[in-house]
C-alpha cells in the first residue's frame, strides 16, 4: 500500500515560508507584492481558480488585484489593461486566466505580458529560460509536481521518468524539469503506441492527460512514485485525476490523491514566483 502525498500540507508549508519572508523584507527593506488576476467571461471553473488565487494572495500576505472583464471585451481593451499593469509598480504578478472566449488570442495576449511579470512563465521569453535551464520563474503546475517529488525524499538522478502529455503548460515543461534534475525522461501523448508498456518502466510517472482513471494499477511499477495532474469533472460532480487510485495505490510508494494533492501546489507556485517576481524590485 502507498503512502499518499499530502498536496495541501505541502502547499500550506511553501506559502508559510513565503508569509514569512515577506514579513521579514517588510519590515527590513518595505517591501510589498501584488498580484494581479485578470478574468475574462463568467465561466464558473475559472471562476473558482480566481477566488482560490486571492485567498492564497491574502494568506501570504499579498495585495491582490482583481479584473473581472465581462465576456465582450475586445482585445484592444485587455491589451491596453495589460499595458497599464505592466507599468504599475504594486503589481508584480499578472496572471490572465485562460482560457479566454473565443473572439481573444491567446498568444498575443500572453505574448503581451510582460516577461518580469510573467508568474504563470508562459511567455516565450520564460519558456526559452525553462528550456536552457536559466529560469526566474518556473511554470506553476510542474513546479509542483517537483516539490511534490522532493516531499517523498526520493531522488530523481538517473530514474526512469514517465510524462503522460505533452501540452505547453503541463507535459513538456514537465519533462523539461525532470531532465534538469537527471532523471531519463520519456514523454507520452495520444499517439503513443503502447503506454502500459511504457508506464510499466516508470520509476517516477507523471499523468497530465485530462482522460479519467486512464492510467491503471497494471500500468505501474512496483514502488513507483505516481503524481496525478488531472482534474475530470465526473457527471456526478466529482473531481477525478488520470490515475485509477484504488488500483494505483496497491504498486506505487508514493502517490497522489485527486483532490489534494498537485492542485493546491500549482497555487503555491503562483505565490512563490509572485514573491520571485517582488525581490526583483530589491535589486533596482
Ligand atoms: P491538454 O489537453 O492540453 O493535453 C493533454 C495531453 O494528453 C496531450 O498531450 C494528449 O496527447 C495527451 N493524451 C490525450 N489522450 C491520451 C491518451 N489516451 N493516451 C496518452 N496521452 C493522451 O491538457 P493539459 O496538459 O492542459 O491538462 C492535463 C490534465 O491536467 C487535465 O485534466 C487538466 O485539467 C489537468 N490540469 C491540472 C492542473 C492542476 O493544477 N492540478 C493544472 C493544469 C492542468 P496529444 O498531444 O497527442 O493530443
Amino acid at each position: 500500500m502507498s503512502k499518499i502525498i499530502d498536496g495541501k500540507a505541502v502547499s500550506a508549508s511553501v506559502k508559510e515560508a513565503i508569509r514569512t519572508e515577506l514579513e521579514e523584507l517588510k519590515a527590513t527593506k518595505g517591501l510589498t507584492a501584488g498580484l494581479a488576476v485578470i478574468i475574462v467571461g463568467d465561466d464558473p471553473a475559472s471562476k473558482v481558480y480566481v477566488r482560490n488565487k486571492k485567498l492564497a494572495c491574502e494568506a501570504c500576505g499579498f495585495e491582490s488585484f482583481e479584473y473581472a472583464l465581462s465576456a465582450e471585451t475586445t482585445q484592444e481593451e485587455l491589451l491596453d489593461l495589460i499595458n497599464k499593469l505592466n507599468n504599475d509598480d504594486r503589481v508584480d504578478g499578472i496572471l490572465c486566466q485562460l482560457p479566454l472566449p473565443k473572439h481573444l488570442d491567446e498568444k498575443v495576449v500572453i505574448n503581451n505580458i510582460s516577461p518580469a511579470k510573467d508568474v504563470d512563465a508562459f511567455h516565450p521569453e520564460n519558456v526559452g529560460q525553462i528550456m536552457i535551464g536559466d529560469y526566474k520563474f518556473l511554470p506553476c503546475t510542474p513546479a509542483g509536481v517537483m516539490e511534490l517529488i522532493a516531499s517523498t525524499g526520493v531522488e530523481i538522478a538517473g530514474k526512469e521518468c514517465v510524462v503522460v502529455g505533452r501540452s505547453n503548460i503541463v507535459g513538456k515543461p514537465m519533462a523539461m524539469l525532470l531532465l534538469h534534475k537527471s532523471g531519463t525522461v520519456t514523454i507520452c501523448h495520444s499517439k503513443t503506441k503502447d503506454l502500459a508498456e511504457v508506464c510499466r518502466r516508470a520509476d517516477i510517472l507523471v499523468a497530465a492527460v485530462g482522460v479519467p482513471n486512464l492510467i491503471k494499477g497494471d500500468m505501474i511499477k512496483e514502488g513507483a512514485v505516481v503524481i496525478d495532474v488531472g482534474m475530470n469533472r465526473l457527471d456526478n460532480g466529482k473531481l477525478c485525476g488520470d490515475v485509477e487510485f484504488e488500483t494505483a495505490s496497491e504498486k506505487a510508494s508514493y502517490i497522489t490523491p485527486v483532490p489534494g494533492g498537485v492542485g493546491p501546489m500549482t497555487i503555491a507556485m503562483l505565490m512563490k514566483n509572485t514573491l520571485t517576481a517582488a525581490k526583483s524590485k530589491l535589486k533596482d
